[in-house]
């Protein structure tokens, strides 16, 4: 994920777009891990004002994620956005080092995405999700567990407002 700048210092407008179109496989959250369906579109610009570099981007993809009641798969298009300061020394904060002329969006562009994802996603709104007993998509029909089974919970509940 570079981007090459080595005509930006000498661009009289001090501005250079760019557009990158790049295959990540996954991203690991430490044990959780989010997979793509398709290649990440990084389109942006990148400002030099003499001492380091500002770059202004869009991201978007496809994410592939479960369902948080039935675990199917879905795809999840998602679109963020990012700025991040580079310079030559990388000192200060939030500032990451650009070496020589090439700039590595790695980091914001992947930070982005995980800060863009959905802490839930539902393959469709009216998703009905897993039996809590049998584990059965409901989705595909009802299963053999009777409905008249209530949680232990809710039992205790009811027999406190029978009371
Ligand atoms: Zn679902
Ligand atoms: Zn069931």
């Amino acid at each position: 994920m570079i981007v090459y700048v080595n005509r930006l210092k000498s661009d009289v407008s001090g501005r250079v777009p760019f557009g990158l179109t790049e295959d990540i496989k996954e991203i690991d959250l430490g044990g959780e891990r989010v997979d793509f369906s398709g290649p990440v579109k990084i389109t942006g610009s990148v400002e030099w004002d003499g001492v380091s570099f500002l770059v202004t981007g869009e991201v978007q993809t496809e994410v592939i994620l479960e369902c948080s009641r039935c675990l199917r798969t879905v795809r999840y298009p998602l679109r963020t956005a990012f700025k991040q300061k580079y310079s030559e020394t990388g000192d200060g904060e939030d500032v990451l080092s650009a070496r020589g002329d090439r700039i590595d969006l790695n980091i914001p562009v992947r930070e982005s995405i995980l800060l863009e994802l959905p802490v839930k996603v539902l393959c469709r709104e009216e998703c009905k999700g897993l039996c809590p007993l049998c584990g059965a998509d409901r989705n595909e029909g009802e299963c053999d567990c009777s409905n008249e089974e209530i949680d232990p919970r809710m039992q205790r509940l009811k027999e406190l407002l029978e009371e």
